[in-house]
């Protein structure tokens, strides 16, 4: 899964949200997030974001952004 960051905080492009084929934005509280159970990895938010916040769990240190993503994601 792809997972959004703390660069999120306060950007307002919402160019992520418009590429995905799946819809599986949603809104933080002030951030977007991803559903980790819904993206399907196909990678194109990535270059689309500014700040430069989308990014795969692959990454070190993923797991708690899986977990914010995840818990923001399911709230509404
Ligand atoms: Fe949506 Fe693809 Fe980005 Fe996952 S990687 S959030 S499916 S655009």
């Amino acid at each position: 899964t792809y997972v959004v960051i703390e660069n999120c905080i306060a950007c307002k492009y919402t160019d992520c949200v418009e590429v995905c084929p799946v819809d599986c934005f949603y809104e933080g509280e002030n951030m977007l997030v991803i559903h980790p159970d819904e993206c399907i990895d196909c990678g194109v938010c990535e270059p689309e974001c500014p700040a430069d916040a989308i990014r795969p769990d692959t990454e070190p240190d993923m797991e708690k952004w899986v977990e914010f993503n995840r818990k923001y994601s399911e709230q509404w």
